[in-house]
């Protein structure tokens, strides 16, 4: 038996496309159940300065079209500390939240789980970022749509790459997570895919774009993730040229475009399912777990195995990428 009145609800850390959908969803399941919704501005940070507002079925209409979050987010040092979470807490108490629903990244679910062990809080957790990085989901709210964006950026880059004959190093986001460059490789015929996950070195890359160019391609493109551990495109690109003076090497860095737009269909389903299910685990007495989606099914991931850092990428894509742009 659950005795949940009031669920409290926050995007946390980098936004990602549809994170609108998932509040919707959340809003309009918790209020279909009979709760009360409190909307939490600005992520933790709001729920230590008390930016706390009511959350109406009215107060989510029109938006699950819309990219951005309504909720707008925010980082928080302050909620990193004891004191911060206690005010957070005291907070919590003030405006009678009992539960929490938190959309929002690694570090953002990582937040829950201190919060969660401090005070006996139910909270449910939704995978909101376009990294993909959350272990025990096949894919989180916001990814699909920034593929999206990655290959219409770089279907217009190859244009321009193909008629100049240029190499195009070009970097997209994934911090310590590569599948915005791999599967945005695979989506474009990309020659090459560079990961934090596994090591390239620049004889390889520079063999395997020569042997493109000595055949027919006139163009090459080269998907980057940006990490300290790839070097990101700048610092590949100057690699490559300080060795192979002879290419026309040019780079584009995606930047926060990859982060916004309206979300794709398979987006808006992904989320506004994850965010029902949310409040279903909160209805069944779940509490600590992220909602994950495995082979289609719906599932409770424990935060423990969420924010483990090695989601692992499958491998046999970048074999994928090299064949197919032979
Ligand atoms: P993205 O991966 O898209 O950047 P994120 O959720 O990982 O999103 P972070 O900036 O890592 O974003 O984390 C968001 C917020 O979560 C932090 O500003 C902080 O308030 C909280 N947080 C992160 N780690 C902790 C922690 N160890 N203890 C308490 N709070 C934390």
């Amino acid at each position: 038996m659950h005795n949940i009145k009031c669920v409290g609800l926050l995007t946390s850390g980098g936004d990602a496309p549809a994170m609108n959908a998932a509040i919707r969803a959340v809003t309009r399941t918790a209020i279909y159940n009979g709760m009360e919704v409190k909307g939490i501005m600005r992520g933790y940070k709001g729920l230590i300065s008390g930016e706390i507002v009511p959350f109406r079925t009215q107060n989510v209409s029109n938006i699950i079209q819309q990219g951005g979050t309504i909720l707008k987010t925010a980082r928080s040092s302050e909620f990193e500390t004891v004191e911060g979470r206690k005010i957070a807490y005291d907070n919590m108490q003030k405006e009678g939240i009992d539960a929490l629903v938190v959309i929002g990244g690694d570090g953002s679910l990582t937040g829950a789980r201190v919060f969660a062990a401090e005070y006996d809080i139910p909270i449910v957790g939704l995978p909101g970022t376009i990294d993909n990085d959350l272990f025990g989901t096949d894919t989180t709210i916001g990814y699909d749509t920034a593929l999206n964006t990655i290959m219409q950026a770089v279907d217009k880059i190859r244009d321009t790459a193909s008629s100049h004959e240029r190499l195009f190093f070009i970097e997209v986001m994934g911090r310590n997570a590569g599948f915005l460059a791999l599967n945005g490789a695979i989506a474009t015929g990309c020659e090459a895919a560079i990961i934090p996950e596994i090591a390239t070195e620049v004889d390889q890359l520079a063999e395997l774009i020569q042997n493109g160019f000595r055949k027919s391609k006139n163009s090459s493109i080269v998907l980057v993730a940006e990490s300290e551990i790839t070097g990101g495109a700048l610092g590949l690109a100057d690699r490559v040229k300080k060795e192979y003076p002879e290419y026309d090497v040019r780079v584009t860095i995606l930047g926060h475009i990859q982060r916004g737009g309206s979300p794709t269909a398979s987006d808006r389903i992904l989320a506004s399912r994850m965010g029902e299910a949310a409040i279903n685990a909160l209805l069944e007495g779940q509490r600590n777990v992220m909602i994950g989606i495995d082979d289609e099914e719906l599932v409770y991931v424990p935060f423990s195995k969420a924010i483990r850092k090695d989601k692992p990428i499958n491998r046999d894509l970048l074999n994928t990428v090299k064949i197919l742009s032979i």
